[in-house]
């Protein structure tokens, strides 16, 4: 599930690429992720607009469109972006294809079909736009406490959620966690200020760091999920870098949270 570091990388590989480019034709293979919130059809709207920037919000990547309308793409768990030669052989289950002006293609593919394209006249009407909370490089630590604030559960939970803070999926808020030597699922009232700190200071650099990695690592070849870089997600039954203890693994929910017990402890004591 790409998160804000392999967005903001998808976003800097993508805006001088596609700035000013006009998308000349709109082909939905598979309608199954198409969202038209416009009511007026989703290619015909499309076709003939030019694509004027590539941002990101939380875990959105958007393309504002001339005359004012935005392609919003939610990736969810498995969606990936292609960008390229329009003869480059389309990745698995691509379900809508733009062509742009400049000859090439952007494709969006998903082989989980969970992902959302859509198209409005507002972002405010795209669900859960409103909730978003803050980008974590806007916050300072008072307004990170601020935000954790109203949210009474397990540190990783809120990190996920995106109504404290944007843009952090299941890997990052494992690798959050891991940095600031919390048990991912102390929950977020037993936390002293001291720790409260540590996580601020560990959201900042963890994703900032990713960026960075992922920059050399990814490249232009944006619908590669690069993730062999983490320290704990992805790595349970691993030897930890720090301890050398064993990393933990836990599946609820459907999700894989991986801690070092040793290093992040607590997380069943009711502190
Ligand atoms: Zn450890």
């Amino acid at each position: 599930m790409p998160e804000l570091p392999d967005l903001e990388i998808i976003r800097e590989v993508l805006a001088p690429r596609l700035a000013g480019q006009t998308i000349t034709d709109v082909k939905v293979m598979r309608p199954l992720v198409v969202r038209d919130l416009t009511g007026t059809g989703f290619e015909r709207t499309i076709a003939g607009r030019v694509i004027t920037d590539v941002r990101r919000r939380g875990k959105l990547l958007l393309l504002p469109l001339r005359p004012e309308m935005t392609l919003a793409i939610n990736c969810k768990l498995a969606g990936r972006l292609q960008y390229g030669d329009s003869k480059a052989r389309r990745l698995g289950r691509t379900h809508v294809e733009f062509q742009l002006s400049g000859g090439r293609v952007l494709r969006y593919s998903d082989r989980r079909s969970m992902g959302q394209v859509y198209l409005t006249a507002s972002v405010d009407a795209i669900p859960g736009w409103l909730d978003m909370g803050p980008e974590p490089f806007d916050l300072t630590l008072d307004r990170f406490r601020e935000q954790l604030r109203p949210f009474r559960g397990e540190i990783k939970g809120v990190l996920t959620r995106g109504r404290a803070v944007a843009g952090i999926g299941n890997a990052y808020a494992d690798e959050i966690c891991f940095a600031a030597r919390l048990h991912p699922y102390r929950k977020r009232t037993s936390l002293t200020d001291e720790e409260t700190v540590r996580l601020f200071g560990a959201t900042q650099s963890v994703l900032r760091d990713a960026i960075t990695t992922l920059r050399d690592r990814v490249g232009t070849e944006i619908h590669r999920e690069v993730r062999d870089f983490l320290t704990v997600h992805g790595r349970g039954g691993e030897a930890c870098p720090v301890c050398g203890g064993t990393i933990s693994e836990i599946k609820a929910r459907r999700r894989l949270t991986n801690f070092c017990r040793t290093c992040q402890p607590g997380g069943l004591i009711s502190l």
